[in-house]
């Protein structure tokens, strides 16, 4: 069969260029030894969940802490799963967690000549490829219907044979060359198959950067490169690819595994040297005792919108993620809480072997913590964030008054140390918890422990004597004078010597007065609270609880 002939005939030169040219186009990147170039390869669905930003965690450190290159590349040889927007939906997704790409689709930065970075934009390379392996023998056209195929995946299953085009069931491999033009003139649709040299018998031993030392079968299926409208497979694609982007490091999910002797295999024929390739272990969680992968039906926490609509802090995510793939993070965290995390020395090598246990609780734990640690600033800017994409109209209007949200921060989120509050995982919640400070959501429950004498007594004698020029101990002694006048004892020590003597305590006095103006039984400072609500506002509260106080009974 005259090869070089028939690669003419099924591929026109057309827009191709000679082999030699995209060696030149694409040439080895000007890197330092030892630099890793990765990339994330994702499919436009418009889909991003937790295992893909896991990914390119791995991904974005592997090649940042060797001083490398860590780009995008957009997977869309597949039509009908492209969804509008996703492209940019991966980018922005991404870098909410601080996850950003040197290089690759959307992506304006002067190293991108590796493109283009859509696979659909790449034609010409796939098909100049195939066209040589034709002419190589080792690839040729296939004009087997699906029905056909059906019929030979029926033969193997009754055969108890491995299913596939392969070796006597590959019928296309042996047509004539006769047969082969004949059918090209009838206009049947074909596809490119590789002609496996394999015999699909041979083991070798394979290194997986994660996983160690694999065994693979070589193999001996003749998979499809080019499908019948002239767009690559995933695996031609991969393989051209990661060559021409001059990838040193493939980092991708363990589901790819089995069809790495394909990979191999195509890399050997077409004379390139393979990268390294470290295959990640799927998210998992617990669940009635056994573990199961995350699931994109079952599991909203999988979906990376809901981190973000919940708001949680990005860097607990990525930092929690951290903890996912090197297990001694945790130790180095604790002992560097002040670091960044990206000082961390990230190792491939030190990945889990097998499933990650997703744990809620603890990535809780991690948010809890990193928001304890933001000074007021910083979580105004993150809470204003949240607020601005997901909060109510009223939130967006209190947050345009930065200083009093600040001066609330300060107060709300303690000062420093043990004093820090560490009870807020989300955004929400940190936005929930400051609704008492503006009238409008200013939604008050009465639960006064007292009658309506005793309530009236204090807050008038209060608001007789309120002065915000009052400091904390000027304010403090103006309370217990309240009290006293409201028949309550001033001192501690005394209503405990003689409770029968009085109404209840200073701190009873104090309840009272906190529940009017915060709403709740207990609130931090609540001279604080008064200074940054201001005189009138405070003192219109104590009203209405006054009002309030006097129509319940
Ligand atoms: N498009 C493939 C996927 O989304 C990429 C796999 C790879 O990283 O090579 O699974």
């Amino acid at each position: 069969m005259d090869t070089v002939k028939l690669a003419n005939a099924l591929i026109p030169d057309g827009d191709l260029l000679p082999l030699e040219e995209y060696e030149k186009l694409y040439p080895p990147r000007n890197l330092p030894e030892g630099a890793q170039v990765t990339r994330l390869a994702p499919s436009p669905t418009g889909f991003i969940h937790l295992g893909n930003l896991y990914s390119a965690l791995a991904d974005e450190r592997a090649a940042h802490v060797s001083g490398g290159v860590f780009y995008l590349r957009i997977e869309d040889t597949d039509e009908k799963r492209k969804v509008e927007g996703a492209v940019e939906s991966v980018i922005r997704s991404l870098d909410y967690f601080g996850i950003r790409f040197d290089e690759g689709a959307e992506i304006s930065s002067p190293l991108n000549v590796y493109g283009p970075y859509y696979q659909r934009r790449r034609a010409p390379i796939y098909r100049a490829f195939a066209k040589d392996l034709i002419a190589r023998g080792y690839a040729y056209p296939c004009f087997c219907t699906e029905e056909q195929l059906d019929e030979i995946r029926k033969r193997q299953t009754e055969e108890k044979q491995t299913t596939g085009y392969y070796g006597k069931y590959a019928v296309c491999r042996n047509l004539t060359e006769e047969q082969i033009y004949r059918n090209l003139a009838e206009g049947k649709p074909f596809v490119i198959r590789l002609k496996s040299p394999g015999s699909g018998a041979e083991k070798f031993i394979f290194r997986d950067e994660i996983k160690g030392e694999v065994s693979v079968t070589e193999n001996d299926q003749d998979v499809v490169i080019l499908k019948s409208d002239g767009i690559p497979t995933y695996h031609f694609a991969h393989v051209i690819d990661d060559h021409f982007m001059r990838t040193t490091l493939v980092i991708r999910g363990e589901e790819w595994l089995s069809s790495l002797p394909v990979h191999l295999q195509l890399f050997r024929i077409l004379g390139f040297k393979p990268p390294k390739y470290a295959h990640t272990c799927s998210l998992m969680k617990t669940e009635n005792g056994g573990k199961r992968k995350l699931s994109k039906r079952k599991d909203p926490e999988l979906s990376l919108d809901y981190y973000r609509k919940a708001g949680y802090f990005p860097l607990a995510v990525v930092k929690y993620l951290m903890t996912l793939l090197n297990s001694d993070f945790e130790e180095w965290e604790n002992k560097n809480p002040q670091e960044d995390y990206t000082r961390f020395k990230f190792r491939i090598n030190k990945m889990g072997k097998s499933g990650a246990l997703f744990d809620l609780e603890k990535l809780n734990d991690i948010s809890r913590t990193e928001i304890s640690r933001l000074s007021a600033e910083e979580c105004c800017d993150f809470l204003g964030k949240w607020v601005e994409e997901f909060g109510t109209q009223a939130d967006r209007a209190h947050f345009s008054d930065r200083e009093y949200i600040t001066q609330i921060l300060n107060l709300v989120m303690g000062t420093s140390g043990k004093k820090r509050r560490k009870d807020i995982v989300r955004a929400e919640q940190g936005v929930r918890l400051i609704d008492y400070f503006f009238d409008d959501t200013f939604k008050p429950e009465y639960c006064f422990r007292f009658g309506k004498e005793e309530v009236l007594a204090v807050l008038s004698a209060v608001s007789a004597d309120y002065d915000p020029a009052d400091d904390n101990t000027v304010w403090f002694c103006k309370l217990k004078n309240a009290a006293a006048a409201a028949g309550f004892a001033s001192d501690t020590a005394a209503y405990k010597a003689d409770p029968s003597a009085y109404k209840g305590s200073v701190t009873d006095a104090a309840e009272i007065l906190r529940i009017a103006v915060t709403g709740m039984p207990n609130s931090p400072d609540l001279c604080t609270i008064m200074h940054i609500l201001g005189k009138q506002r405070s003192l219109a509260r104590i009203k209405a609880a006054m009002l309030a106080a006097e129509e319940a009974n």
